[in-house]
C-alpha cells in the first residue's frame, strides 16, 4: 500500500504559470496519486574526441578533481545501497566499488598526464579496462557494465550535472522520463517511486510492463511533460491517462478514494473463474526466479510465460547451458506440479542481446528477432532447449516450451522438430504476427498450444512501433482488428479436428475489462504480471461466460478502440467500485 504524498496546494517548487495545466496521455496501469516530481536525467554527452586540459589547470589539480569526483561517486552509491533491496543493492554496491577502484584512476591519471581533460581521461580509461573485463570472460566480462555506468557518473560529477540513471530522493516521487529501458528496473526502488510519467513509448512499452508488475499507477505517451520542473506537484490519474499540475481537494479525494478501494481488493484465491463456474487459469510472466516466488506467493495458477531473456539483459556472451540450468530451475522449483511455459530467447527490437542481434539493423522490431535470430547464430537454440530439457529434469513442474516471433507452419514445425530432438514434449508458438493468427490452424498441426503476445500481435497488426509515443492511440489492443486476429486465432485453434488451448500473455490480459473480452472470445488462460492477478480475477468473477461472449461480440463491433474501451467498460460496474 502507497501512501500518496500530500503537499500544501502551489507548493513552492510548482512553477506558478504551470498551475492547473493538463496532460493526455495513455493510462498503462491504474492507481491515483499526489506526487512531486522528480525528472530521469538526460544520458552523459561523450567529452569531445581529444578533449584536452583547460588552459591554466595544471595535470596536478586535474588529477585531484578526478580522484575528488571518483570518491564523490562511491560515496554516494554506498550511502544508497544501505536504503536498498534485492537486485538494486547489488547493483549499487557493485558500481560504488568501482568507481574508486585504483586502476580505473591511476589509468585515467596517466591520461591526464598525457594532457586529456579529467572527462575525456576517465571516459577512454574506463572504455580499456571494459574491454578488458570483457576479454577475461565470464564474471569479469559482466563488471564491464559497471566500468561503464561508473563513467558517467564520473563525468557528470566532474560537469557538476545530475548522475544518470533513477534519480535518488529519500523521500517518495513520481518518476518522470522519456521512455525506461527494462535495465532500469534494477534501481527503481519501489518504496520511492510512486507512480511512473513517460512522455514517449506506448502501453506495450517496456515502462507499461514495468509499471504493472510493480503495481505503480503509470501513464505512457504524455507528450511535453518532460518540461516539467523538478519538484512539481502533481495528480495522475494511472486509468485515465491524466495528469494535473498542482491538484486541488477533488484529486486529493479521488487519490484517498483509490488507496481505500485497493486496500479492500480481496487477493486472489489461486483460482480463475467466472461467476458461472467456467475455469479461467490465471498464470503469470515472470522474467526469472525471484518474479516466479511472487508469483507463486500471489496465488498464481502456473507461469504462463517465462522471458529467458531477462535473466540474461546486458550480458555480451551467450550463458553457458550450466547457468542457464541454474536460472531456469529455480522457476520450476517454485511451481511444483504446475504448468511452467518457458519461451526461449527473445531478443532484439527493444531488447538486445550483445552475443544474438545486430544493433545496427535498420527497422528492428521487423529484423532478426526472437525465433529469427536461429537463422544468424545457429546453435544458440538448441544449446537453450537442452538447458530447458535438463532444468526440467526431476522438477515437479510441467514443463511447456514455445517461440517467439514466429510467423509460418512451417517455422512451427522446424520449431517443434527441435523441441523433439531435445526431448521436450508440449511445444508451442507465440502468435505475435498477423500471419501466425491468420495461419493458427496450420501452425497448430504442428505444435501443442499457442500465446497471443499481444504487444507484438498489436503493433504489428497496426504498424505501429510499440515503444513510440505518438503512435501510443494505435498501439493499443482494444483495436478492433486486433480483436479479430484473437477470434481468428481461436477459430483457428478449433479447425481441423483439434482443439488445441490458445492463451494470452500479452499485456491485454491483465486489463481487467479486456481479460473479460478475450475470455469472451475464446482464450482459455491469461497470464500476466503477479501484481494483476487480483484484479483480474475480481472482474472475471463478475460475469458469466454468455455475458462475456457478449461484451466480445460488443468490442468486435465497435467503430474504434477508444469505443470498444468504453462500451465494454461501461457494462462492467465492478471497476468503478474497484477503482481501475
Ligand atoms: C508480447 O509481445 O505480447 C509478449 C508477451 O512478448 P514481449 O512483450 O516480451 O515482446
Ligand atoms: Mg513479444
Amino acid at each position: 500500500m502507497r501512501t500518496i504524498v500530500q503537499t500544501l496546494p502551489g507548493s513552492a517548487s510548482t512553477d506558478q504559470s504551470e498551475i492547473g495545466r493538463t496532460f493526455a496521455g495513455v493510462g498503462v496501469s491504474p492507481g491515483r496519486i499526489i506526487g512531486s516530481i522528480l525528472l530521469m536525467p538526460q544520458a552523459v554527452r561523450e567529452p569531445a574526441v581529444g578533449e584536452s586540459l583547460t588552459e591554466g589547470t595544471s595535470p596536478e589539480e586535474a588529477s585531484t578533481a578526478l580522484r575528488t569526483a571518483a570518491k564523490a561517486v562511491q560515496t554516494n552509491l554506498t550511502a544508497r545501497s544501505v536504503g536498498a533491496f534485492g537486485a538494486g543493492r547489488e547493483v549499487l554496491e557493485a558500481t560504488a566499488l568501482m568507481a574508486n577502484d585504483p586502476m580505473l584512476v591511476k589509468a585515467a591519471i596517466k591520461l591526464i598526464i598525457n594532457g586529456a581533460s579529467p572527462e575525456r581521461a576517465i571516459w577512454d580509461a574506463a572504455a580499456s579496462v571494459a574491454e578488458m573485463l570483457h576479454n577475461l570472460g565470464g564474471y569479469m566480462a559482466e563488471r564491464a557494465t559497471d566500468v561503464l555506468d561508473v563513467r558517467g557518473r564520473i563525468v557528470a560529477e566532474l560537469r557538476g550535472v545530475p548522475a544518470p540513471g533513477i534519480p535518488y530522493s529519500d523521500t517518495p516521487f513520481i518518476l518522470i522520463a522519456e521512455d525506461l529501458a527494462p535495465a532500469d528496473t534494477a534501481t527503481l526502488d519501489p518504496a520511492k517511486v510512486i507512480a511512473l510519467v513517460t512522455s514517449s513509448g506506448g502501453p506495450q512499452s517496456h515502462t507499461a510492463i514495468i509499471a504493472r508488475a510493480l503495481g505503480l499507477p503509470a501513464v505512457v505517451a504524455a507528450v511535453g511533460v518532460t518540461a516539467l520542473a523538478n519538484g512539481t506537484r502533481i495528480f495522475v490519474d494511472g486509468a485515465a491517462g491524466t495528469i494535473l499540475v498542482d491538484p486541488g481537494a477533488d484529486e486529493v479525494a479521488l487519490a484517498t478514494a483509490w488507496e481505500t478501494s485497493s486496500a479492500a481488493l480481496a487477493a486472489f484465491d489461486g483460482t480463475g473463474r467466472l461467476q458461472d463456474g467456467h475455469l479461467v487459469p490465471l498464470l503469470s510472466n515472470v522474467g526469472g526466479s525471484k518474479d516466479a516466488v511472487k508469483a507463486a506467493a500471489a496465488g498464481a495458477e502456473g507461469v504462463g510465460l517465462l522471458r529467458t531473456e531477462f535473466c540474461f539483459l546486458e550480458r555480451d556472451t551467450e550463458p553457458s547451458i550450466a547457468e542457464q540450468v541454474e536460472a531456469y530451475r529455480g522457476v520450476f522449483d517454485a511451481f511444483p506440479g504446475k504448468k511452467v511455459v518457458v519461451r526461449t530467447l527473445d531478443a532484439g527490437a527493444d531488447k538486445p542481446l550483445p552475443f544474438l542481434t545486430d544493433a545496427s539493423e535498420p527497422n528492428p522490431a521487423l529484423g532478426v528477432r526472437g525465433y529469427r535470430t536461429d537463422f544468424t547464430s545457429p546453435g544458440v537454440l538448441e544449446r537453450q532447449l537442452t538447458a530447458i530439457a535438463q532444468a526440467a529434469e526431476g522438477t515437479q513442474a510441467h514443463v511447456w516450451v514455445m517461440a517467439p516471433m514466429i510467423s509460418t507452419a512451417e517455422e512451427a514445425e522446424h520449431f517443434a522438430s527441435l523441441c523433439s530432438a531435445a526431448g521436450l514434449a508440449t511445444p508451442g508458438v507465440m502468435i505475435e504476427v498477423p500471419s501466425a493468427a491468420l495461419t493458427a490452424a496450420s501452425i497448430l498441426e504442428h505444435v501443442d498450444f499457442v500465446s497471443l503476445g499481444t504487444n507484438d500481435l498489436t503493433q504489428y497488426a497496426m504498424a505501429a512501433d510499440r515503444q513510440l509515443g505518438p503512435l501510443a492511440a494505435l498501439n493499443t489492443p482494444w483495436q478492433p482488428a486486433v480483436l479479430h486476429l484473437i477470434r481468428l486465432t481461436v477459430n483457428g485453434s478449433r479447425d481441423e479436428g483439434h482443439d488445441k488451448p490458445v492463451g494470452v500473455c500479452g499485456e491485454a490480459a491483465a486489463d481487467p475489462a479486456l481479460a473479460v473480452v478475450l475470455v469472451g472470445l475464446g482464450v482459455a488462460t491469461l497470464s500476466m504480471t503477479a501484481r494483476a492477478l487480483s484484479s483480474v480475477a475480481a472482474v472475471l468473477a463478475s460475469v458469466t461466460l454468455p455475458e462475456a461472449q457478449q461484451l466480445a461480440k460488443l468490442a468486435l463491433t465497435a467503430h474504434s478502440a477508444t469505443d470498444a474501451r468504453r462500451l465494454v467498460r461501461e457494462q462492467l460496474p465492478i471497476l468503478n467500485t474497484l477503482g481501475l
